[in-house]
């Protein structure tokens, strides 16, 4: 079965003021359903129907070397976009428990963390993500990615992500990529990530 462009978690005002509907709606209905639908050309074209997103992000090097990149580019859109929003929710809140000392050991502090983590986003060079993961040596780690490249496929288990592509925040924030990563800490869905550590950890 073809892929979907799946749902959104939330309506596309519930992350107002932070992260506009406008935006929302066209990032989800026009720049994710892109990937999805090329997404599916892709697959087509490489000859790899059937297989989940996880198995097609982790074994990209069984596809043939001229059919890769689109695989990349559309398969990592379609993953990276809809790990983003269940990386927010209306709710926000605070890391706590196992994830909250995980943080603490690692970055010192969540403020620590968030500034670390911020400074990441903010300093990428053009279109990518920022992402918590977690590193195939188990450690808790800040990374960022160019373009649509998913951390599955580098061997991590990724447990949070705000995109830093222009698409997404330009209609509210302009230029000023410093603003969007500073709202979006209001809207992390810290549930969500503390759902993904326990997973990782096992
Ligand atoms: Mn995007």
């Amino acid at each position: 079965m073809a892929f979907e462009l799946p749902a959104l978690p939330y309506a596309y005002d519930a992350l107002e003021p932070y992260y506009d509907r406008e935006t929302l709606e066209i990032h989800h209905g026009k720049h994710h359903q892109t990937y999805t639908t090329k997404f599916n050309e892709a697959v087509q074209a490489a000859g790899i129907e059937g297989k989940s997103v996880l198995e097609i992000l982790t074994s990209l090097d069984s596809i043939p070397a001229d059919k890769r990149n689109p695989v990349i580019n559309h398969g990592g859109g379609y993953y990276n976009h809809t790990f983003f929003w269940e990386s927010m929710s209306p709710e926000g809140g605070q890391p706590s428990g196992d994830l909250l000392a995980a943080l603490e050991a690692e970055f010192g502090s969540v403020e620590a963390f968030k500034e670390a983590f911020s400074n990441k986003a903010i300093a990428h060079f053009g279109s990518g993500w920022a992402w918590l993961v977690q590193t195939a040596e188990g450690k808790l780690a800040i990374t960022d990615t160019h373009d649509q490249v998913c951390p599955v496929s580098l061997g991590q288990v990724p447990l949070l992500t705000v995109d830093v592509w222009e698409h997404a925040y330009y209609l509210k924030y302009r230029n000023v990529r410093p603003e969007w990563v500073k709202a979006f800490w209001n809207v992390v869905n810290w549930n969500k990530v503390a759902e993904r550590f326990a997973a990782a950890k096992g």
